[in-house]
Formats: C-alpha cells, sequence, structure tokens
C-alpha cells in the first residue's frame, strides 16, 4: 500500500510544522538579548534573566530584570508624553491605534511564531485566536479614541498608568490593556510576565514603525519586583492588572489610599453547567475548548463540569472517547490540540495540587496517548470523586485539569456553580432557552455564555465579580476604568470632623427633643448590642438625645439582615422606582420635622437640605428602570446581552455634614439598581436617619432593604470593611480613615468608593446620576447565539 491509502486507512495525523526561522531571525537581529523599551528607544541590556521555550527548555533570549531606576525612567518619559499625547484630537490618537492595528495584521505570523515559542500555546491558537483579537482589539478601540468627547464629555484620562499582564495570553492581555488606555489619551509602562516577554518587545518595535509619538508606550521587562516597583510608584496614577488573586490582593493594599486608579482581573473556577436537555456532542466541544483551549491556562476556564446526574454516566463516557483523541505535542505543529505548559514551575505546581486533590479521594482519568518526553508537557485530566471542600474543586489549578460534579437540579446547579470565591464566567449548556435564561442571572459572573464558550470581542466588557477583581476590559465599560470625572482635581479637602465626645457631658435638656434613637435592622428597632449609648450634641454642646453605640455584633446583625433581603435585587426595577417614589412622598410629607430635625443637630435651617433629599429620591426613582445596559453585536452569531447588575450587600457610610441629604444621596442609587444596604449615619448627627426609619416603615420597603446602624463612623468602617458578607464598601471620611477602609476591604476584595478627605459637595447635581449608579452596578455581559 502507498502511503497516501495509508493514510485513508488510518486516519492518522501527519505532522504540519511551522517553520520558527522568521521569529529566530528576529531575536537574531536583536542578538538574543533585550533592554527595555523607554522613551521610544531600547536601553541597554542590564542584569538579565533567560527567556525559555517551554516546549523543549531552548533559551529564546536574555531579558533584562527592570530596576527602580528603570520604572523611574520610564515614569519619566510617561508623563513627558502624557500632556502632548492627551493633548492630540480623538481622530489623530485613533490614526495611531488604527496604524499599530494594521502593522499587527501585517506581522501577524511572526507574532503567532514567537508567541507560541515564548508562551509553549499551539501555533493554531495564537494564529487563529490570539493574534486576531489582538488586531481587533486596536481596531475597535481606534473607534473609541475618535468619538470619546461625544461618548465620554465630562472625563478625562488619569494619567500615567501602569499595567502588569501575566503569561497565558502575553500579547492579547498586553492590548487589552494598552489600546482602551491610549485611546483615553493616557501613556503606559508596561510590565510583561517574566516567562512571556517577547512579544510586548515586538510589539515595541511595532510602536515605533507606527511613529507612536515617544513616551507614549513603555515596555519595561521584569520579575514580580519590578512589578512592585510600578504599583508603588508616586508618579504612576492608575494600575491595571491581571494575575492571580493572590498578588492582585496585595496590589489592593499596596495602593490603598495612594488615589490611584485600579482594574484587577483575577483568577476563577468557572463553572460549566449542562443540563440533561443539552446537545451533548456540541457541549463536550464546548467543554474542550473550555478547559483544554491554552493547556487550561486560561483566567476563565470551564475548570468546573457541573453535570446533570441523568446524563452524567453518558455525558463522561462520551468525554473520555474525546480525550482519547486529543493530541498533546509540539506547539509549532499545527495538527495538535495541546502544547506545552508555560514552565517547569507550573508543570509542578499543578502535580502538587494534583497529589493535593487525590490524597482527599479524587480520582484522575488520563486518556492514553503520547507525550513528549521533554519539556513542559501534561495531559489533560479528567477528575471525579470530588466533594465541593477538594482543593481540586475549590483551587484555581490552570492547567489542563477538568473536576467533574453532578448536580439533580437546576437550583442545585446554581447553589453549586456559585459555591466560589470567584466569578470570572460560566458556561450554560441547554436546548430549553427558558432554562439557560433563567440560570443566566443567577450565577454570580461577570461572563456567561449559552451554548458556545470562551467567546472574547474587544466591544464586549470582560472582568469579573467576588475575588476575581473589578473593573472590565473590553466596550464602554472598558474605556471608563481608563477615565475619570474631569471636576475631580477641582475637589479641596473637606473641613476636619468635630471629634465626639465619649459621653454625655450636659444632662438631657428639656427644651430640645428627647430622645434615644434605636438602630433599625431587618425591618426592627434594635437596641445595640454593647447597651452604651453615645450623645448627640446641638452646635453649643448641649446633648439633644442619644443613639446607640453600635458594635461588630450590631453590624453582623444587620449584614444578615441585608442578606436576607436580596431579593430587593430580583425585584423589578418599576417597584423598586415606586417606592422610591413613596419614600420621597412620605419624606416630603414630614418636611418641616426633617428640617427642624436638622437645625437641631447643626444649628442651620434644614429646609433646603430635605427639599434637596426629596428631590435626590426622586432622581433615583427615575433612574430605577433607566440606568440599563446594552446588547452587543460581536463579530460572531451571537449577541452579548450586557446586563446591569447590583452588586449585592453595600456599607455605606454616610459623611459627618449633611445629616440627611449625605445618607439619601449614598443610600438613594444603592437602593435604585437593587443593592441592600447597611448604613452608617452621620456619627455627629445621626438622629436625621434614626428619624428616617418611620418613614422607611411606611413606605413599602421591604425588611432588611435599609439597615441603620448608628455609632463611631471609623470603626464601624473597619468592621464592615472586614466582613465578607459585604460586598462594596462606600466610606466618606478621613484620608486615614478611607485608607484603612481600602486596605480592610482586600478580605474579599470589595470594591470601594472612599472620599479620601475630599469634600464631595452631595448636594451638587453632578451626583444626581450615573456617577454612583456606576459604583453601584456591576456588568454581566450574557453571550447569546443569535441570528445565522
Ligand atoms: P502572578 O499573579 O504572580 O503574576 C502576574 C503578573 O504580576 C506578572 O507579570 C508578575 O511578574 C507580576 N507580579 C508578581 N508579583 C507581583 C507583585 N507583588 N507586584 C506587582 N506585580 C507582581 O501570577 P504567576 O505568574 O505567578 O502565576 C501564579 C498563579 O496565578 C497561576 O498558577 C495561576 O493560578 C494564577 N494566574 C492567574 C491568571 C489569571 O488571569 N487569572 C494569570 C496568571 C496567573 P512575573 O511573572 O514576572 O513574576
Amino acid at each position: 500500500m502507498n502511503k497516501i491509502a495509508q493514510i485513508f486507512q488510518s486516519l492518522e495525523y501527519g505532522p504540519a510544522p511551522e517553520l520558527p526561522d522568521q521569529a529566530n531571525a528576529w531575536l537574531d537581529s536583536h542578538g538574543r538579548k533585550f533592554g527595555h523599551f523607554i522613551d521610544g528607544k531600547w536601553t541597554k541590556p542590564g542584569k538579565t534573566f533567560a527567556s525559555e521555550n517551554p516546549a523543549n527548555g531552548e533559551k529564546l533570549a536574555d531579558i533584562t530584570e527592570g530596576t527602580a531606576e528603570d520604572v523611574n525612567a520610564a515614569v519619566k518619559a510617561a508623563r513627558a508624553a502624557f500632556k502632548p499625547w492627551s493633548a492630540l484630537s480623538g481622530y489623530e490618537r485613533g490614526k495611531y491605534l488604527y496604524a499599530i492595528a494594521r502593522a499587527i495584521q501585517k506581522h501577524s505570523r511572526l507574532f503567532a511564531v514567537l508567541e507560541t515559542m515564548d508562551n509553549g500555546k499551539p501555533i493554531r491558537e495564537s494564529r487563529d485566536v490570539d493574534i486576531p483579537l489582538v488586531a481587533r482589539h486596536f481596531y475597535h478601540h481606534a473607534g473609541w479614541a475618535q468619538h470619546l468627547s461625544r461618548e465620554f464629555p465630562d472625563a478625562v484620562p488619569y494619567g500615567v498608568c501602569g499595567q502588569i499582564i501575566p503569561w497565558n495570553f502575553p500579547l492579547l492581555m498586553l492590548a487589552w490593556k494598552i489600546a482602551p488606555a491610549l485611546a483615553a489619551g493616557n501613556t503606559v509602562i508596561l510590565k510583561p510576565a517574566e516567562f512571556t516577554s517577547l512579544t510586548a518587545l515586538l510589539f515595541a518595535e511595532i510602536c515605533d514603525r507606527a511613529g507612536l509619538p515617544k513616551g507614549v508606550v513603555n515596555i519595561v521587562t521584569g520579575q514580580g519586583e519590578t512589578g512592585q516597583a510600578i504599583v508603588s510608584h508616586e508618579g504612576i496614577d492608575k494600575i491595571a492588572f491581571t494575575g492571580s488573586t493572590e498578588v492582585g490582593k496585595a496590589i489592593r493594599a499596596a495602593t490603598a489610599g495612594t488615589g490611584k486608579g485600579l482594574s484587577l482581573e483575577l483568577g476563577g473556577k468557572s463553572p460549566y453547567i449542562v443540563f440533561e436537555d443539552a446537545d451533548i456532542d456540541s457541549a463536550i466541544e464546548g467543554l474542550v475548548d473550555a478547559i483544554w483551549f491554552n493547556q487550561g491556562q486560561v483566567c476563565c476556564a470551564g475548570s468546573r463540569l457541573l453535570v446533570q446526574e441523568s446524563i452524567e454516566t453518558r455525558f463522561i463516557a462520551k468525554l473520555k472517547t474525546r480525550m482519547a483523541s486529543l493530541r498533546v505535542g509540539d506547539p509549532l505543529d499545527k495538527s495538535i490540540d495541546i502544547g506545552a505548559l508555560v514552565a517547569p514551575v507550573q508543570v509542578e505546581r499543578i502535580r502538587d495540587l494534583m497529589k493535593r486533590g487525590v490524597a482527599e479521594g479524587a480520582l484522575v482519568y488520563e486518556a492514553d496517548g503520547p507525550v513528549p518526553a521533554n519539556g513542559c508537557f501534561l495531559k489533560p485530566a479528567l477528575v471525579t470523586n470530588v466533594s465541593p471542600a477538594n482543593t481540586l474543586v475549590a483551587e484555581e489549578i490552570f492547567g489542563p485539569v477538568l473536576v467533574a460534579m453532578s448536580f439533580r437540579t437546576p437550583e442545585e446547579a446554581v447553589a453549586l456553580a456559585n459555591n466560589t470565591k470567584y466569578g470570572l464566567a460560566a458556561t450554560i449548556w441547554s436546548e430549553n432557552i427558558n432554562l439557560a435564561l433563567d440560570i443566566a442571572p443567577k450565577i454570580k459572573a461577570g461572563v456567561v455564555w449559552i451554548n458556545g464558550t470562551n467567546n472574547f470581542d474587544a466591544a464586549v466588557g470582560f472582568g469579573g465579580y467576588k475575588e476575581s477583581g473589578f473593573g472590565r476590559e473590553g466596550g464602554r465599560e472598558g474605556m471608563s476604568a481608563y477615565l475619570k470625572p474631569a471636576w475631580e482635581k477641582e475637589l479641596k479637602l473637606a473641613p476636619a470632623a468635630k471629634a465626639a465626645p465619649a459621653k454625655a457631658e450636659n444632662p438631657l435638656d428639656s427644651g430640645h427633643l428627647d430622645q434615644t434613637a434605636k438602630m433599625y435592622i431587618g425591618g426592627k428597632q434594635s437596641r445595640p448590642d454593647s447597651a452604651y449609648n453615645r450623645p448627640v450634641l446641638d452646635p453649643k454642646g448641649q446633648t439633644i438625645g442619644e443613639v446607640g453605640e453600635g458594635n461588630r455584633k450590631d453590624v453582623r446583625n444587620a449584614v444578615e439582615a441585608a442578606r436576607a433581603a436580596l431579593g430587593w435585587s430580583t425585584t423589578a426595577a418599576h417597584t423598586r422606582a415606586q417606592i422610591l417614589y413613596f419614600l420621597a412622598e412620605n419624606l416630603d410629607y414630614r418636611r418641616d420635622e426633617f428640617a427642624a430635625r436638622i437645625k437641631a443637630q447643626t444649628g442651620e435651617d434644614g429646609t433646603a437640605e430635605v427639599a434637596l433629599s426629596v428631590e435626590r429620591l426622586f432622581a433615583f426613582a427615575g433612574w430605577a428602570d433607566k440606568y440599563d445596559g446594552a446588547v452587543h453585536n460581536p463579530p460572531l452569531r451571537a449577541v452579548a446581552a450586557a446586563m446591569v447588575e447590583p452588586l449585592g450587600v453595600m456599607g455605606i457610610v454616610a459623611p459627618p455634614s449633611r445629616p440627611l441629604l449625605g445618607s439619601i444621596a449614598l443610600i438613594a442609587p444603592a437602593l435604585a439598581m437593587g443593592n441592600t444596604v447597611v448604613l452608617v449615619p452621620s456619627s455627629q448627627s445621626p438622629l436625621s436617619i434614626t428619624d428616617l426609619y418611620q418613614v422607611i416603615e411606611t413606605s413599602d420597603v421591604p425588611n432588611g432593604v435599609v439597615n441603620i446602624v448608628t455609632g463611631d463612623s471609623v470603626s464601624l468602617a473597619k468592621t464592615l470593611a472586614e466582613h465578607d458578607g459585604v460586598d462594596a464598601m462606600w466610606f466618606a471620611g478621613s484620608a486615614e480613615a478611607s485608607a484603612m477602609v481600602e486596605k480592610a476591604s482586600i478580605t474579599n476584595l470589595k470594591q470601594t468608593w472612599t472620599s479620601r478627605g475630599l469634600y464631595y459637595d452631595l448636594a451638587d447635581r453632578r451626583f444626581e446620576g450615573d456617577y454612583f449608579l456606576s459604583k453601584a452596578t456591576q456588568v454581566k455581559n450574557v453571550w447569546i447565539p443569535y441570528g445565522a
């Protein structure tokens, strides 16, 4: 039999190697030794480390370890470039982004081969997924640059952005960071990951050739310490990070109180849910993409298979058959499915996790089939017989390891899917559209794919819930992550707050209202757990009432009540609007009483403040059913519904001034968007809010939606920020306490807004719209197959 006839018989794949010659020639043209790209020039290589091809261990090049001085030089260059770059018209900036997009397309094969050699991913993926998505990102953002002033009229760029990226999608993560930053008018210092710096260095060359002004893009290579030098540099205005949750938390702690912008795209343990009515063959193919794409080194990898019990046996058997046909081998071979992991240390890490999982009872299945003897290769693995507590179920493995569990009912699927500290992505397979669209909103994740998986597009935001981070990359949300309100720089310091006396100095004066107001938790008035009260004084220092001294236990009860009331988040927006209107109406009905209470506490006429508070409730009642999402049209057979969702339970600590409006201006947007709230009113003048619960009770606000804990703002803020049941924190107070809140929030990576000691004039109508609405919400993109 001749060779072709034999192949027809056996249906074996032959090798289809991609030549590395051009990539090698490019490396040779740099003498295989690289400095940084700073201020449009290559620096002389300093102390270097080796970058190796993980498929064969061969050294590709020596890369310079970035020092603090290198970071300084890059910041200086980026700072100098910022003014002229941000002053260019959007059209001019757009033309540069377009030129970069075109150059990437023209050199796409070189980029793809270099990426595969450096990272170990199959050439099919770098050629057909990574690099086309990179080009698409720059095209898309060329458009944003041009339309910026129309679409974001009151926004300005941050300035100099420090961007730190991981090794799993080296050039794609670079594009996700650099394209929106430049479109918005920022300049950047980007640090690629130690293992995969090469395509970022080739990109620097492309920027040079595209004539990008010097200093706009600076590439500083190095390891974790170089990243730390970027994070802590005072000349950097915003940090954007993608990587592990552990390092993300360290960066949150390091930037607390600095006022730096921050977006974090962190780890995941994404569920892949298959219902019994799914198209099983499609779901199996989807699963191959979900967990074995890029050897499973994908933050949103569908690494937890949840399959309905009735089809479990059949599904797992089919999956094992499919696994047997996955080919592990040389990443430059176009006919392999699974390439090399990025580095020996990752292989070891995965093996260690597997050992732990097996010791805890997991069973591991690997198909027969060859694996190259040398290089960082692992077989695809399927793990069964696990409980939710097994290490392999709970931890992000970041490798080709799928963990399978089963469920019986849709409710159980949702409970298992959400039983994780992460919330990056989820996949749902069902032929029943009602079921799929019922489950999608119940999953706590930033991206949900229905009957598909791992779809990405520049027009569709990507990012996580919970400990998967905050901020979005891509689309409108991604653009706003690189912009801030123009008026922020005009904010003045808030006047220093008067220290509250530790105990009453005067007996109650019979000329004032005498009241010991209780807290309000779960729809009931409640006494402070501490059984201590604190006095409320008028401007002359006379005691006019007392409120409870809230403590940790009161906060715990309030958070529990707020969590139990989260049904508010799925209450129809129209209903939430009606309730806020009703609240406004009932407050207006008692306006004289509330105005008198403000006067008693502050000495100032409270009439205007009450009127503004009523107006603010009206404003956000009006927003409840209008601040909504979009339907994106990515270049795939799908639409992505960008759903605006609440954050969950919000801890809100009101400013000391404006006893009524200070709280209303903050809780109204939170409530309008479906959050429940634990509110700490002004420490000095809390009586306006303890009066408010009577209005709340008469306005159909469900129990637990608003909870009021009185006491010392700073210590209550700390307790709230540390509480894992609180999803987001807003704090108006001193710079020092704001830093404390931001640092304490790292336990579950809460989204925070703090006033940092600045005076936010909440009476200003700029706070009547999307400033707080955007901070009270997060966008979930639900990808739905659609059209021909
Ligand atoms: P890291 O989070 O450590 O690295 C991401 C980037 O941050 C790299 O550029 C790294 O530099 C840099 N970095 C490391 N430490 C610091 C620091 N203290 N301050 C600032 N920057 C820092 O991920 P690893 O590469 O170490 O991977 C470890 C694990 O993290 C993986 O096994 C995986 O589980 C997870 N991971 C998750 C990713 C995701 O997208 N969800 C992406 C990458 C990893 P350098 O690499 O040069 O040291």
